[in-house]
């Protein structure tokens, strides 16, 4: 299950795991919908954390300042 509760925000950082800080891989692409999401998955077996990454168009605005 995908803990919809928490999502995070894209950096331009590479995405890493919150949990484990493994590089995390993209399972479900949704940034070219309305959503602009991504559901991530931790492939550490130990781990195996799956999130949500939410694409923020005014941080990325901001950033660009
Ligand atoms: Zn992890």
């Amino acid at each position: 299950m995908v803990d919809y509760s928490e999502v995070y925000i894209y950096s331009d950082q590479p995405t890493t795991c919150p949990k484990c800080s493994a590089r995390s891989k993209v399972v479900l692409n949704l940034s070219h919908t309305n959503d602009k999401t991504e559901v991530h998955l931790c492939p550490d077996n130990d781990c195996n954390y799956e999130f949500v990454m939410q694409y923020d168009e005014d941080f990325d605005n901001a950033s660009l300042l």
